[in-house]
């Protein structure tokens, strides 16, 4: 038995008549193939719902999952609906009732093991099974989200368990493209990338697709499309390294709004401060990026400035301030105002000046850096937001990307 995996985007499930072209996507395969759709919600809907959850303005994580996951089950049963309308043998499922076990980090759950067994006899009398993405179920037997665009790690984690022919990841662009093509008109698509350039891209704020549904086709060696739902053009396919002939020197540059600056000023310069801070925020599960020390003048203290996500600001800070007696700092800030900006290529590895060009291009536009990170593909600066457009088209542009 053949098997495909098709995803679909909020954009694709938009409206009922998006949900009736998703419903011809999948009848024009549904003769070759037995067919898992893995659904988002309609565009919005997951947003409306935080909002919902924010108005309430109480922390109680299972009731959270519960409601944010609902925008799936909508599109799941109405596409489900159409398909045996058109006389295709359609079944919906929920995460649950596969099951996707995950474990009961709610909110950013991740998958334990999935029972396929369960989609395996739906296709014994069925052609096409409808799943909700961003849906699991705990060991407890709670609902749990796999956190947002977790759609995209459903697909890949059954197409992974199912052994699919292919894992095609629908969306409203038609592909990755070298910068999010809604800022920059001029971004160009990518043929074929490779899972590691992918995964900075995605983690550096390319939400094309979720940075954990990256890891997981990775670690499976499993290729991925993505590709438009509004067009028959082929897409950009994620590979194995080996399969690129070319490795361009930057492939991509992305931006993430999402972040946020934490400065420490006046922290004693002496050995296990930094292992006491970053203790703090561990515990706390919160993911630390950038991270600069300046010794100050006087020799004996250091000032530390690092960046989180943008929703863990204020509990980072209030960790800080409840333990100021234990680091003794003297003052803490935080800047939201600020965007990071990164160029990821694989050439990066052998090639010089990167780095260079990088941080001339941001001078001659006058962008301030106030913070640097790099890996082997990839360098990262953090600086103020209302740049972020400008910056992104003059890298996009000093590196031949349009
Ligand atoms: P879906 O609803 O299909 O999951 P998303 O909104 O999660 O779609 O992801 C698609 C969006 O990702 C695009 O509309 C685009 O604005 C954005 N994006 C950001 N960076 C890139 C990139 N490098 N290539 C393609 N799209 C990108
Ligand atoms: N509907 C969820 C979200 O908006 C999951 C997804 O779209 O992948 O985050
Ligand atoms: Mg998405």
């Amino acid at each position: 038995m053949k098997i495909v995996i098709m995803k679909f985007g909020g954009t694709s499930v938009a409206d009922l008549e998006k949900i009736q072209n998703v419903s011809k996507i999948v009848s024009d395969s549904v003769r070759d193939f037995k067919i898992v759709v893995v659904l988002s919600a309609m565009a919005g809907a997951t947003n409306e719902l935080q909002k919902l959850i924010d108005k309430v303005n109480f922390t109680s994580l299972p009731e959270q999952d519960l409601v944010i996951t609902s925008g799936e089950q909508v599109t799941v049963g109405l596409l489900s609906m159409i398909l045996n309308k058109q006389g295709i043998k359609s079944i919906p499922l929920l995460g649950w009732q596969v099951p996707i076990i995950t474990d009961s980090n709610h909110e950013k759950a991740k998958i334990l093991n999935i029972n396929n067994s369960k989609i395996l006899n739906c296709f014994e009398d069925h052609d096409v099974v409808v799943l909700a993405g961003f849906q699991g179920v705990s060991k407890e037997g709670m609902v749990t989200s796999l956190g947002r665009g977790g759609s995209d790690t459903t697909a890949v984690a059954i197409a992974a368990s199912l052994n699919a022919e292919r894992c095609d990841i629908y969306t409203d662009v038609e592909g990755v493209y070298s910068t999010d093509p809604n800022i920059d008109k001029s971004a160009k698509k990518i043929d074929k990338i490779s899972y590691e350039e992918m995964l900075e891209m995605s983690s550096m704020g390319a939400k094309v697709l979720q940075t954990r549904s990256v890891e997981l086709a990775m670690k499976n060696n499993l290729t991925l499309q993505v590709l438009s739902s509004l067009t028959t053009k082929p897409g950009t396919l994620i590979v194995n390294e080996k399969k690129l002939i070319e490795k361009e020197v930057v492939s991509g540059v992305t931006y993430s709004k999402n972040e946020s600056k934490i400065t420490i000023s006046g922290v004693p310069d002496k050995p296990g401060i930094s292992a006491i801070i970053f203790g703090i925020l561990a515990k706390k599960n919160i993911n630390v990026d950038m991270i600069v020390q300046n010794i100050s003048q006087d020799g004996v203290s250091a000032n530390l400035t690092f960046t989180v996500q943008s929703r863990d600001t204020d509990v980072s800070k209030d960790e800080l301030e409840k333990n100021i007696a234990k680091i003794k700092y003297k003052h803490i800030s935080t800047d939201t105002d600020v965007t990071k900006i990164s160029v990821v290529g694989m050439g990066m590895m052998s090639q010089t000046g990167v780095a260079e060009k990088m941080f001339k291009t941001l001078a001659s536009e006058k962008i301030n850096i106030l913070a640097i990170s790099t890996s082997e593909i990839k360098i990262s600066v953090l600086i103020g937001k209302k740049f972020t457009e400008q910056a992104v088209k003059a890298l996009h542009s000093v590196y031949k990307l349009n």
